[in-house]
């Protein structure tokens, strides 16, 4: 299985990896630091010597496969070189972590139980589709407000693995399994730039959410 590199330090941008095999235009790589798609973040972007990264994902063994630009250029047992587009995947690791926050946010300040259905993320914004009975909206001002404060604050991001499983937790707050990649601090998030919540109809709520930079 490829070493994935990316949960023994989220912070490396660079490594050396060894190509196992080329099937057609996507690499397995005896290790990697490219992230796949996956538990809703999206997959890395940069470069294998030089050669851009299109796509990564994971296979049903858990192998990493990068497709690259031009595949023509490695043949299996060739040492290659990997970099990250670190400003990308670092704007990932924010919103991700943001997404977190945010759940415990909505925990502690909507009064009564909401449910997640639905949630996205890219380096631009991160979405959750709820459901509650209220318009969120009511409590924006709140949400931003423990937000802000939450990030001011700062706070370790916890990573563990018990079995198969990943769990992340944030200071003393909910313990959430998750395979993504997070930031260290919840500081590293920054304050939220801004917070718009908009009806899916019948008690369906989205919310979305930007940082600054
Ligand atoms: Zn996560």
């Amino acid at each position: 299985m490829t070493r994935k590199l990316y949960y023994e330090d989220a912070y490396l941008r660079e490594a050396k990896a060894k190509v196992l095999e080329v099937k057609e235009n996507a690499l397995l790589l005896d290790q990697t630091v490219f992230y796949p798609t996956g538990g809703g973040q999206p997959h890395d972007k940069g470069w294998i010597n030089g050669v851009e990264v299109l796509d990564v994902y994971k296979d049903e063994e858990g192998n990493i496969w990068h497709v690259v630009a031009e595949p023509e250029k490695f043949k299996p047992g060739d040492e290659v070189e990997l970099k990250l587009d670190w400003d990308y995947r670092y704007k990932l690791m924010r919103i991700h972590s943001a997404m977190h926050l945010l759940e415990h946010v909505l925990n502690e300040v909507l009064p009564g139980e909401w449910e997640l259905y639905g949630s996205g993320m890219s380096v631009q914004k991160g979405r959750y589709d709820i459901t509650y009975p209220e318009n969120v909206n009511q409590w924006k001002g709140q949400i931003i407000e423990l937000f802000n404060r939450l990030v001011d604050e700062g706070g370790e991001m916890k990573i563990w693995w018990e079995g198969e499983t990943r769990y992340t937790q944030i200071r003393d707050f909910e313990v959430i399994p998750c395979g993504g990649t997070h930031v260290r601090d919840i500081k590293e998030i920054g304050h939220l730039k801004k917070f718009k919540r908009s009806s899916l109809g019948k008690g369906k709520q989205r919310l979305e959410i930007w940082l600054e930079d």
